[in-house]
């Protein structure tokens, strides 16, 4: 009962641990994603500060003069900041202005994408450059931007004028060759009444860089175990920590979604299989305990059994050194059992008087009834202190152990006394004879002789009138 409990207790154990793994990890997802917001934040953030620090430090500036270092990284997440990525192959001079302009006019289209822009202030242009021009700025180009549908033809066959009287011109291509990515810059002059000099401004333009996310996702995965993706508003893959991720989710029932907030990206974290949940550990200890309890309730059982086997063999021993109706001892034990020597030993041997007389008055029924009552009056008087056996058919041996003759005799009488006594048959007095010795007995021979000694004396006695006690 115990065990079935203890079974009980440790399935249930089981079920309870995996309920707490289970909810555990769902809490890390949802704190890891937490904090994947928070870093994502916190990088655009630190974005935007550059980008206000440039701006700032653009105002300050005189406008042809100011320079910015290479390969500084900045970042537009919300059409308010920049980006500039590796423009090492870029003249080196920027300035930094018109970025209402820019957001009013661009950003807002690009809902999944990033716009980088970046103004330059180029000195001269070199003759085999192609100037491209376009007469809308704001919608057509923003379309082919979108498109990713570049082409030297796009540009070329159209003159444009913008709403501040601006050409614009595909300045160069150029190729990110950490992300293997295709980048564009657009260039629009301006006239710089301040130095009567031409400016241009130039725009670059690509798809969100799976790479912002990378180092995030990365950590997601890394801290939950679980694969993790970014992906668009349309549901494409951005970024995935699983290589073989198609590029687009075909079912979204297999994760968990958050938002990527301040955009309409969204983070996707695989949903655990069973064996995420169930830790090996606790697999193993709660087995290892459910097979120690069983170990322990089996073995419990075998020694339960052994016992009972035991007790069956004593008592089947018991029952084979026992004389079934008066239950004392017969011959088997004596062969059996009996340890010499036997010092200071009593041998009586007593024989019931006129037995058959007794089984023919009254009946064979009462005369076992006598043989269990003469042997009731034996146990009375060698408890303890002898062995009692039934000799032969109404005929019984007393063994008296480190005894003396006196103490045997006082024993006898009273046996002797008892016996008359016993008041069981109607007007009839049960009496027997005994016949008496005291000696050493050294062994199994020794104690047959002093047995045929005691029988001589049974016979005298049974010879010289019965109901008598001849001793030594
Ligand atoms: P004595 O005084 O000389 O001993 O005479 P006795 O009649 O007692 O002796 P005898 O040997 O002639 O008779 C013994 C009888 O005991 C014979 C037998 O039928 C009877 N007897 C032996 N075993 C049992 C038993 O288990 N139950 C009963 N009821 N009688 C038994
Ligand atoms: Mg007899
Ligand atoms: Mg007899």
């Amino acid at each position: 009962m115990i065990y079935k409990l203890i079974y009980l207790l440790l399935i249930g154990l089981f079920f309870i641990s995996t309920f707490i793994n289970k909810n555990n990890l769902f809490n890390d997802i949802n704190s890891s994603v937490d904090n994947f917001n928070i870093r994502f934040n916190k990088d655009i953030q630190i974005l935007k500060n550059e980008i206000d620090f440039l701006n700032t430090t653009k105002k300050s500036l005189p406008f042809v003069n100011y320079t910015v270092a290479e390969n500084i990284t900045y970042f537009d997440i919300d059409g308010s900041g920049v980006y500039f990525k590796n423009i090492t192959s870029h003249p080196n001079q920027f300035n930094f202005y018109n970025l209402k302009e820019a957001k009013e006019n661009l950003n807002s289209k690009f809902d999944n994408s990033l716009l980088f822009i970046v103004y330059n202030n180029i000195r001269s242009l070199k003759n085999d450059r192609k100037v491209i021009y376009t007469d809308d700025f704001s919608q057509t180009w923003v379309k082919i931007l979108q498109k990713g549908a570049l082409n030297f033809d796009v540009f070329q066959n159209k003159r444009s004028i913008s709403r501040n009287n601006t050409e614009f011109a595909l300045y160069n291509f150029y190729t990110d060759r950490a992300h293997e990515k295709e980048m564009f810059t657009i260039i629009f002059p301006e006239y710089d009444y301040f130095n009567n000099s031409q400016k241009l401004r130039a725009l670059w333009y690509f798809d969100f860089d799976p790479n912002f996310f990378a180092k995030n996702t990365d950590r997601l995965k890394r801290n939950l175990g679980l694969n993790t993706c970014i992906i668009d508003g349309d549901y494409k893959v951005v970024y995935s920590t699983n290589k073989n991720q198609a590029s687009k989710i075909k079912n979204i029932h297999n994760f968990y979604i958050f938002p990527l907030e301040k955009t309409n990206y969204k983070i996707l974290v695989e949903k655990e299989t069973i064996f995420q949940i169930i830790k090996a550990k606790e697999v193993f200890l709660i087995g290892f305990i459910f097979f120690l309890v069983f170990y322990i309730n089996k073995k419990e059982k075998l020694k339960k059994e052994l016992h009972s086997l035991k007790m069956i063999n004593k008592i089947k021993s018991e029952l084979l050194l026992r004389e079934p109706l008066t239950s004392l001892y017969n011959r088997y034990f004596l062969q059996e059992e009996m340890v010499f020597p036997i010092n200071n030993c009593g041998i009586v041997l007593l024989d019931i008087d006129h037995f058959k007389n007794i089984n023919d008055t009254f009946g064979h029924d009462k005369g076992d009834h006598v043989l269990k009552a003469v042997s009731n009056c034996i146990k009375l008087v060698s408890v303890g202190s002898a062995d009692a056996f039934r000799w032969g058919g109404e005929e019984f041996l007393i063994i008296f152990k480190d005894t003396d003759k006196e103490n045997v005799l006082n024993k006898v009488n009273t046996l002797q006394k008892l016996i008359k006594d016993l008041n069981i048959l109607d007007n009839y007095k049960i009496t027997a004879s005994f016949g008496v010795i005291y000696t050493n007995i050294k062994d199994k021979s020794s104690f047959y002789s002093a047995v045929s000694k005691a029988d001589k004396n049974l016979y005298t006695a049974k010879k010289t009138g019965r109901d008598k006690v001849v001793a030594f």
